[in-house]
């Protein structure tokens, strides 16, 4: 049998997944892709073969109650009616924040479980949703072992300056400071990047993941040695409904001023801000991009969130002393072409010349010149789970099908 496995990025509605084969010591193969969406409601399943051609689809009703527990239980079984020689070895699963207690990836048991569910408040969009596939595949399937893969144990190489807030022991003996997210992201640009240019991989490289989360990673040799996010994932650039940075006397005000609950307040700068907020329009790149000549608010979200990008790679290129490289990744950072023009042409400071005709077709290299080069590299966190669970669990064939 080839052990197989499933890799989660669970939502509040949604829960992504890959199945991944595990022959011998090379890389996790991909075999499947899928999404299950509306969960709770109106639910929908589609499952694609590797390659992106699709292999099957199913809905339910939302009087069919199909949340995160009946997906889990339906993937499982339709990965058996699918086995073709593969057994189910383990669950990977993306997990946002690991908080202190945890830099590297680590099998999950009763005691794991619950150090991260007191994480929650660090991470309330997106940590609850995470472990819950996890509490429901313990209590349904307690044999199948579990791994959580963390986007904050990249970023544990970093120094003590990088990760200390300007505050009072006491608040800092609790764990707070400055954790970093999107660690499987970087992971993965910082494996591959030899592949591109074996020289950058040992130099210094600003990598700019712009997705609906956004952040940047100041790496060296590739190692993390600053991020823009901070102790929680509000913290950075300004995101799809995310504020970015904002001056805690903000929260204050919201608090004292608008007299909004916490919650309020949380709600409004998780879900309501960013891209979202100032545009009033849309949190999604390619909605403000169509409408930005007509509509100010939209050209407005998109200005600052450039400029943001740009002033943060500056604070950034301090860190490190100089910079060697720019790499942009995720959604944006993938597929927008006036995103990538318009940092890079603002960086033109640092020796940065944009290719145009090459960041039109997307690179993969988008600079001409001598100076520093900028590139485009699809990441893909999925793979890095799959690889730390693997070698969690052990690196052979043998030990996983066991
Ligand atoms: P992610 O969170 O990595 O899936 O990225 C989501 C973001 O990528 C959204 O703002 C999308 O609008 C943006 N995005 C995806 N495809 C494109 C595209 N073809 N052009 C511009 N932005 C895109």
């Amino acid at each position: 049998m080839i052990p197989a496995l499933i890799i989660l990025n669970a939502g509040s509605s949604s829960l992504k997944f890959q199945v991944f084969e595990i022959v011998d010591d090379a890389e996790p193969r991909l075999v499947w892709k899928g999404l299950y969406e509306g969960l709770g409601g109106a639910a929908h399943f589609i499952v694609r073969h590797a390659g992106g051609a699709d292999l099957d689809e199913m809905s339910w009703a939302s009087a069919d109650v199909f949340g995160h527990e009946e997906a889990l239980m339906h993937l499982v079984s339709w990965l058996r009616g699918h086995q073709d020689g593969r057994k189910l070895a383990a669950i990977g699963h993306r997990v946002v924040h690991g908080g202190e207690a945890f830099p590297g990836p680590e099998l999950v048991d009763e005691s794991v479980l619950r150090s991260l569910e007191t994480l929650v408040p660090l991470a309330p969009l997106h940590q609850p949703h995470n472990l819950k596939p996890i509490q429901i595949m313990r209590r349904r399937l307690p044999e199948l072992p579990q791994v959580a893969c963390f986007d904050t144990a990249f970023h544990q190489s970093q120094s003590d300056i990088a990760s200390l807030f300007a505050l009072p022991q006491e608040i800092r003996e609790r764990g707070v400071r400055r954790y970093g997210f999107h660690g499987l992201s970087y992971d993965y640009i910082a494996s591959v990047l030899k592949d591109y240019d074996p020289h950058l991989a040992e130099g210094r490289v600003i990598v700019a993941h712009l997705g609906n989360g956004a952040s940047l990673c100041a790496l060296r040799g590739g190692t993390s040695i600053a991020t823009t996010m901070g102790f929680s994932a509000l913290d950075g650039l300004p995101m799809g409904t995310r504020c970015g940075a904002v001056d805690a006397g903000v929260v204050f005000y919201m608090l004292r001023e608008m007299k909004l609950t916490p919650e309020a307040a949380e709600r409004m700068l998780y879900t309501k801000s960013g891209l979202l907020g100032v545009s009033g329009l849309s949190n999604d790149m390619r909605v403000l991009r169509e409408r930005a000549t007509t509509n100010p608010d939209a050209k407005r979200a998109i200005d600052l969130f450039v400029y943001r990008i740009t002033r943060e790679i500056g604070s950034l290129v301090a860190a490190l002393g100089g910079i060697d490289g720019l790499i942009f990744t995720a959604g944006i950072g993938e597929n927008d072409v006036a995103t990538r023009a318009e940092v890079t042409n603002s960086l033109g400071w640092l020796g940065l010349v944009l290719d145009e005709a090459a960041n039109r077709t997307g690179g993969p290299r988008i600079s001409s010149g001598q100076g520093p080069t900028a590139w485009v590299i699809p990441t893909n966190e999925e793979l890095v789970i799959a690889r730390q669970t693997r070698s969690l669990l052990g690196a052979t064939q043998a030990s996983l099908a066991s």
